[in-house]
């Protein structure tokens, strides 16, 4: 992306303008599971989710969280000077946790050089007595929270399809629940879903807009061996879009994206073992950079149709 364009707000350098400095996120992975996944909600999870979940960089659920920090840290120190650090509880649904033991993970996430704690789940999974302790957590140690939640689309319908167990009201419920104590908001979206078309893309972009949600991370499926859906994918049950419509769709949900809105990323990283698609076989990377000059060539960028807000029908200017 060339320095002096303005294509969209980048996670890296709303770090580097919150905290003054490059930040770098800690994965940090709990003993636990998901409600739609031991039968609480729902049998065998989302039809994507691995038995792994999603945290497949994360070190043993065996190591306390002050060694899973310490261990990555050094890595990252050696690697990249960091300084300062984002603990991130990423795997599976960590408000699922009982109260207490989530207490005792979080309190022992916090240190000197940990200035945000980012904390993932669903958002059927949101209790108050949970942010409650995390706004005193804030507050004590002047530490940063954002929240992750997981949507993946706004279209019932797909939700109904990748068994997600929760629509898209049971979102817009945690997230006035959210917004009430002030944490950032991060919201995981797939754009290829073999159910969704640009309407639904433009509609998630038009969602997360109208919800003040600060920040959004974009994916692209990624289906492993043995999940419900690769299982589907193999027998030719769906079909995926391809790479090329996958970079228009990133695009245009940028476009209809509210300008002050932090992307975290266009597309994930995945392992290719185990696998039966990951990102069209290509570097993740490559994909990004793709849509980085597609954008350039067409003089897109983030909001470039954000104008359904703020009482459109009443702008004379139109
Ligand atoms: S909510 Fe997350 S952890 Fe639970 S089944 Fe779905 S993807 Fe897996």
């Amino acid at each position: 992306m060339k320095k002096d364009v303005f294509l969209y707000r980048t996670y890296s350098d709303y770090l580097r303008e919150k905290y003054g400095e490059k930040v770098y996120k800690l994965p940090i992975n709990l003993p636990l599971t998901c409600p739609n996944r031991d039968g609480r909600l729902g049998q065998g999870g989302c039809t994507f989710c691995a038995e792994v979940g999603t945290g497949f960089e994360n070190l043993p659920n065996s190591y306390t969280v002050a060694q899973q920090l310490e261990s990555n840290k050094k890595i990252i120190r050696k690697k990249y000077k960091a300084k300062k650090f984002i603990a991130y509880f990423q795997n599976f649904t960590n408000t699922y946790l009982p109260l207490e033991d989530f207490k005792k993970y979080v309190q022992e996430a916090v240190g000197e050089d940990i200035v945000e704690i980012a904390i993932s789940t669903r958002p059927d999974c949101i209790d108050e007595n949970y942010l409650i302790f995390l706004k005193e957590i804030k507050d004590k140690y002047a530490i940063e929270i954002s929240i992750e939640l997981g949507l993946q689309t706004v279209n019932y319908h797909s939700l109904k399809k990748i068994n997600r167990g929760h629509t898209l009201a049971e979102f817009i419920d945690a997230v006035f629940y959210i917004q009430k104590y002030g944490f950032e908001i991060c919201t995981h979206l797939i754009l290829n879903l073999p159910w969704d078309d640009e309407d639904d893309v433009i509609e998630n972009a038009k969602i997360i807009s109208a919800l003040r949600i600060q920040q959004v991370k974009l994916h692209a499926l990624y289906l492993v061996k043995g999940t419900k859906m690769g299982e589907m994918y193999e027998k030719g049950e769906f079909q995926i879009i391809p790479v090329e419509t996958y970079q228009k769709r990133v695009v245009t949900f940028l476009e209809y994206l509210a300008p002050n809105i932090i992307v975290q990323r266009l597309i994930g990283r995945a392992p290719e073992e185990n696998s039966v698609f990951v990102n069209w076989n290509r570097s993740w990377w490559k994909i990004r950079d793709e849509i980085h000059e597609m954008m350039e060539k067409d003089n897109s960028y983030q909001g470039k149709r954000a104008n359904y807000l703020g009482g459109k029908a009443l702008d004379n200017s139109l």
